[in-house]
């Protein structure tokens, strides 16, 4: 069988594409909520003749696999949506229903096209018949940052070879690099209570604790690498300011390039605490939630992925996308459609259409956090994006809910599975080229263990 028409196959497939990529669209969950969403992944696969293995500790996560033997190849789909993001196929902001969750990262469109490569590489290994097996990855809570964490630390990805990534974006391109490694912890502090006025000596405030403590962290900020991010809410229990608090927490997200920044980082803000609980005399308790990382560099891999997106057929839009497009793009200020534009080279047109230069990785780093950079230190991991909404339209917003849910991202999502197919099926024809890629994993990669503990 050649490339393709494995590409053919993808696109016999693309009415159920779009059926499923509206299906979840209609019904968003939110991370760790995901029930139908994998259930109806679950059905699609396991009707295709995957067979579904799920893992008892976490309901949502599960995989799909086909064929035996080796490579083991991943594709990863994840399907959780954004609280408050609800929107309509429509270019001013209206709620499908006030308050209620949205696609506004597009993972309806993520799961669905994963799907989609994943059906269209089991039918060219049937074909060909030989050793390879395919395995659709259901990977719960990627808003939470904790899913494939946890499928980590439950060991769901031990004997897979090699990882296809996706996820929609405003173009077309490949990632060497990106994702920034990032870590959840809260710090409880416990003191002692009393009246404020009538025995203040006799108290010791737990609140004063997370103050010191806060006041602490913005004096290390200068002293850390200039990409960290460090941010943090507080909850001071509702006390009433006549008691002094005898219970205060913070709750910390360390951002940071690489996961070793901000395992060290981490690990001051700790010290930070523990300084602050000596000068208040109260106790603390630190818990981290839960840490991933940043992508790891694999050229090899990204060099084959970038033919992929060559080879492959890339989104087309008819002048009602593109009108529809340049509806949501006036909602935006206008110079950062011009600078999306220009970054695209979109040629004046709301929607990219072309595919990025092999390098546009390195001035549009990729600076949000996903846990799917766990992976990618567990095996090689490559990662590429469609052109889904429009180029000045940033994921996580009403816009990119509304384009989501349109035909708009459905494409996209087709065009992503075309590129998925693809690789697999140079991963599995070409034992050189995975030779290459596995050589330079070997390189560049560093003891792993899941930052998460149940
Ligand atoms: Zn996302």
């Amino acid at each position: 069988m050649t490339k393709k028409e494995v590409h053919q196959i993808v696109k016999s497939l693309d009415s159920l594409c779009q059926d499923s990529c509206q299906k979840l669209w209609n019904h968003p969950e939110v991370g760790g909520e995901e029930k139908e969403s994998a259930d109806y992944f679950r059905k699609l696969l396991s009707e295709e003749g995957f067979v579904i293995v799920n893992e008892e500790q976490l309901k949502h996560a599960f995989y799909a696999e086909y064929g035996s033997g080796k490579p083991v190849i991943a594709i990863l789909g994840e399907y959780d949506a954004l609280p408050g993001l609800s929107q309509k196929v429509s270019d001013k902001k209206e709620a499908m229903k006030e308050g209620a969750a949205g696609h506004g990262c597009g993972h309806n469109l993520l799961g669905s096209a994963s799907t989609v490569a994943a059906i269209a590489v089991k039918r060219f290994l049937e074909n060909e018949g030989g050793e390879g097996t395919i395995r659709f990855y259901g990977c719960p809570e990627e808003e939470l940052l904790s899913g494939k964490v946890k499928m980590a630390y439950y060991h769901m990805f031990d004997d897979c070879d090699m990882a296809i990534s996706w996820h929609p974006m405003s173009t077309n391109m490949v990632y060497d690099s990106g994702y920034l490694a990032s870590a959840s912890a809260h710090f409880e502090f416990k003191g002692k209570s009393s009246h404020a006025a009538f025995a203040p000596e006799v108290g010791r405030s737990a609140l004063d604790a997370v103050e010191l403590m806060n006041v602490g962290v913005n004096y290390l900020r200068e002293h850390v690498t200039s990409k960290a991010r460090i941010h943090y809410t507080t909850d001071s229990g509702g006390f009433s300011p006549n008691i002094v608090p005898p219970w205060a927490g913070s709750w910390y997200f360390v951002r940071a390039p690489y996961i070793s920044d901000v395992k060290e980082i981490l690990e001051r803000v700790k010290k930070v605490a523990e300084g602050a609980s000596l000068m208040t005399e109260t106790s603390m308790e630190m818990k981290i939630d839960y840490g991933c990382c940043e992508l790891l560099e694999n050229h090899a891999y990204a060099d084959l992925a970038y033919e992929n997106l060559k080879e492959a057929e890339l989104p087309e839009f008819t002048e009602a996308e593109m009108e529809f497009a340049s509806k949501l793009e006036s909602t935006i200020a206008s110079e950062n459609v011009e600078r999306a534009r220009k970054l695209y080279d979109t040629e004046g047109l709301p929607l990219s259409t072309k595919l990025g230069a092999r390098d546009l990785y390195q001035i549009n780093p990729l600076t949000a956090s996903s846990d799917s950079g766990d992976v990618s230190h567990m095996m090689p991991m490559c990662l590429i994006s469609t052109s889904c909404w429009p180029a000045a339209v940033s994921p996580h917003t009403w816009q990119a809910t509304a384009s989501t849910g349109s035909s708009i991202g459905a494409k996209g999502a087709l065009s992503a599975a075309q590129v998925m197919a693809g690789i697999a099926y140079d991963l599995y024809k070409k034992p050189e080229i995975r030779e290459k890629i596995m050589r330079e994993f070997c390189e560049k990669k560093e003891d792993y263990t899941p930052m998460y503990e149940a």
